[in-house]
């Protein structure tokens, strides 16, 4: 028996579902080390879940190098082109 096959996409393979909820923590360096690799991988594959990180990567650089004043609408405006990816048309 085994009753988590069904939502499982296969023992090594992410869904970009669960990307989605891990990536801050992955970017954050505070994911699991098993999971990191596996996320650097699906990363590596899917062009949604890289462009994904890559806008959050650079959202948090900004942050980071003491940009406070981050233009809002330019986050807004990043998270949006991520967004109309995953739902083309
Ligand atoms: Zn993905």
């Amino acid at each position: 028996m085994k009753p988590f096959e069904q939502w499982r996409t296969g023992p090594g393979e992410l869904s970009c579902r669960t990307v989605g909820k891990t990536i801050q923590a992955y970017l954050d360096n505070e994911s699991d080390p098993a999971l990191r690799d596996r996320m650097a991988e699906h990363l590596d594959d899917c062009a949604k879940c890289g462009l994904d990180a890559e806008v959050l990567r650079r959202i948090k650089r900004s942050l980071e190098g003491g940009r406070q004043d981050l233009d809002p609408r330019s986050v807004d405006r990043l998270r949006q082109f991520v967004e109309d990816l995953d739902h083309p048309g």
